[in-house]
């Protein structure tokens, strides 16, 4: 669809083509519904920049959204299934675990999701993690905390699984404004790569336009929050888990790559680029954590813009607009929440009614919560 005036029925429109907007047109397309994308910059998606870490105990999340963690956690291999069969490309899914390092007994006991890990003494945790900081006497061990390697695996599989399903994509495109008459959603105004400006109407659209998503609707409390990244070349096998720690952690790849994340910066807005102080962070953790590691040689280093909350919990269903439903504000936990942010939203938008326990949990991610 590309302008106003088509007599077929009109798809759903996703505003954004990260990674919400990529697994929701993927869900949308299993189920029978058109769907198109409208993609401002593919690159700048956090989809392209996030760790991949699946990681609801690591993060020690709490409450609902430490339950919807464990929902899409437990929906993650047959969703990464249907991906994979979809698109004949694999998704990169390691169950890993994740070791949390803590500096002793009564840190670890602290630890809001210490009831679901295993608790490690120095000894245990040398053998988890040669080579750890002589700090670090306490630990906990989530072997049900794993990763997906979003960067080079996942994204292209959903592009290219939603390619195979009939997604349209609109790439370079970007949402200029949202049009809506007596509060109900009418379609969008758009401006492609060479300027030109367009309207595409439609009844139903969902916003995922990640950190920017209250450019298009002010109401929304999402804002950006700054990470830098860099990966390291490692000896083939010197890391085994994911370490947690910190502020810093180190995410082994299949290939022998770790990624190491990530800064977490509130107030750089949307400041593109690398900093000194950041990269200086980062490396400082290493240290702190692994100090060999401090040795392995830089490969790549890179940036991008968390979409947070005020309760860096995401947005989640029906919002201010009738016809517009919100998928954003997943902060540090999209990756995680992709799966079942795909189901919730390929429910909702094709009228069937979410599973009973996701259906309980929705009323904590109301857009209007913060009121
Ligand atoms: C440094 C870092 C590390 C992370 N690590 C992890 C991790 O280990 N585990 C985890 O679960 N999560 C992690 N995340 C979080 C995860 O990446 C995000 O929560 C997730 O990518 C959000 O997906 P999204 O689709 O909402 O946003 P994005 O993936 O950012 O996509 C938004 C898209 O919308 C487009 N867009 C914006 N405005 C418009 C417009 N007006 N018109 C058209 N298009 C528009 C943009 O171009 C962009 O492509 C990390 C994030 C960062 C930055």
């Amino acid at each position: 669809m590309t302008a106003a005036s088509s007599s077929a029925p009109e798809p759903v429109l996703i505003l954004g083509g990260g990674l919400m907007g990529l697994a929701i047109a993927h869900q949308l397309a299993r189920r029978g519904i058109a769907a198109t994308v409208l993609s401002r910059r593919r690159s700048e998606a956090a989809g392209f920049v996030a760790a991949g870490m699946l990681a609801p105990h690591a993060e020690g999340l709490r409450g609902d959204l430490l339950r919807l963690g464990q929902l899409s956690l437990a929906r993650i291999p047959s969703w990464v299934a249907q991906i994979e069969a979809d698109s004949g490309l694999p998704c990169g899914l390691r169950s890993t675990g994740i070791v949390v390092p803590l500096r002793n007994a009564e840190e670890r006991q602290a630890y809001p999701t210490a009831a679901f890990g295993e608790a490690l003494n120095r000894q245990q945790l040398e053998q988890e993690l040669p080579g750890l900081a002589p700090q670090w006497q306490a630990g906990l061990l989530f072997a049900q905390d794993g990763q997906i390697d979003n960067r080079r695996q996942l994204m292209r599989a959903l592009e290219s699984a939603c390619v195979d399903r009939g997604v349209h994509f609109q790439e370079g495109v970007e949402v200029l404004e949202l049009l809506q008459d007596n509060g109900r959603f009418q379609g969008v105004r758009t401006r492609d790569s060479e300027g030109r400006e367009a309207t595409l109407q439609g009844c139903s659209a969902v916003l995922c336009s990640g950190a920017w998503s209250a450019q298009l609707l002010p109401e929304l409390p999402v804002f950006p929050v700054k990470g830098q990244m860099l990966s390291l070349q490692t000896p083939r096998g010197a890391l085994r888990r994911i370490i947690f720690g910190p502020g810093t952690y180190l995410v082994p790849r299949e290939d022998g790559l770790v990624v190491v994340g990530a800064t977490s910066e509130r107030d750089a807005g949307f400041s593109e680029g690398l900093t000194p102080q950041g990269q200086t962070t980062l490396h400082h953790g290493i240290q702190s954590l692994l100090p060999d590691a401090i040795n392995w040689p830089p490969m790549e280093r890179w940036w991008g813009f968390r979409p947070c909350t005020p309760d860096e919990a995401p947005l989640l269903g029906d919002g201010p607009i009738a016809g517009l439903l919100l998928a954003c504000g997943h902060h540090r936990n999209g990756v995680l929440l992709a799966a079942i942010t795909a189901e919730l939203i390929g429910d909702l938008a094709s009228g069937t009614s979410p599973r009973n326990d996701l259906m309980a949990l929705l009323p904590s991610f109301r857009w209007d919560r913060f009121r």
